[in-house]
């Protein structure tokens, strides 16, 4: 695994205030994010998983605590300085997609595209995820498993410093589950990118370079997994 830093969380708290009750959505996290590798972080429904992600993702600020970007701090960002950064440097996939409905598959991979300054062709994009035979079709006419290739090819395109999957595979059945994990590791290996993979299937886990384990609200255990599974070894 290429070592190089490329974020550190530093005792990162995020309370949401829900009228009179503070929820701690996460406690004093810390966490170094390396160049290339892939991380996954597990936890069941609650535990602040996706409140971690969108904290890496500059989609929300931290109460307290900073994150450092190579060498920048998000915490200390303005609005303008977080929009460039989710733009240039993030990609992120969904549990359900959100894709623009009213745009073909094609289109919203070309939409991302022309979000950056150098995006990689949409057609070799698309011909990567195998949906080059799928571009003029609308969101609806695709299966779930396509439709998340088309999202997956949506962050792909921006070539993405960090890749950012919250549930990827939770609306999926197992055998199309797999493949999404296969294209997001075949992404790593073509691309260098960073992934990670916020999760509750704990089987997933096992395609990791580390592991990250939450429980309410705290990263209870961070693992390195020196023997990855191939996606196609797990099951569950
Ligand atoms: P997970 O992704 O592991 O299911 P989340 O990060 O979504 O967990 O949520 C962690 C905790 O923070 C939960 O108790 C959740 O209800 C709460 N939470 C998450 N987002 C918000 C929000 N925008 N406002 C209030 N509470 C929130
Ligand atoms: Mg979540």
């Amino acid at each position: 695994m290429n070592k190089d830093l490329l974020m550190q969380l530093k005792r990162v708290t995020k309370t949401y205030l829900m009228g009179e009750v503070k929820v701690e959505a996460l406690k004093e996290s810390s966490l170094d994010i390396y160049q290339g590798e892939i991380l996954v972080i597990l936890g069941p429904s609650g535990s602040g998983k996706s409140t971690l992600l969108n904290l890496i993702g500059g989609m929300d600020k931290p109460s307290s605590g900073d994150i450092i970007f190579k060498d920048r701090s998000l915490s200390k960002a303005s609005d303008r300085e977080l929009t460039q950064f989710r733009r240039h440097e993030i990609g992120f996939v969904f549990q359900f997609y959100n894709l623009i409905s009213d745009l073909t598959a094609g289109e919203n991979v070309a939409l991302a595209a022309g979000l950056v300054n150098n995006p990689l062709p949409t057609q070799g994009v698309l011909a990567q995820v195998g949906l080059e035979a799928r571009q003029y079709h609308f969101p609806s006419q695709l299966s779930g498993g396509e439709q998340q290739r088309v999202s997956i090819a949506r962050a792909m395109v921006k070539n993405p410093t960090l890749l950012l999957c919250d549930e990827p595979t939770g609306a999926l059945d197992y055998h199309t589950g797999i493949t999404i994990l296969q294209l997001l590791k075949q992404t790593r290996e073509a691309m260098g990118s960073t992934i990670i993979i916020v999760t509750h299937n704990t089987a997933i886990g096992a395609m990791a370079d580390r592991l990250v384990r939450m429980r309410s609200g705290s990263i209870a255990e961070i693992i390195v997994n020196d023997s990855p599974l191939p996606p196609e070894r797990i099951e569950w």
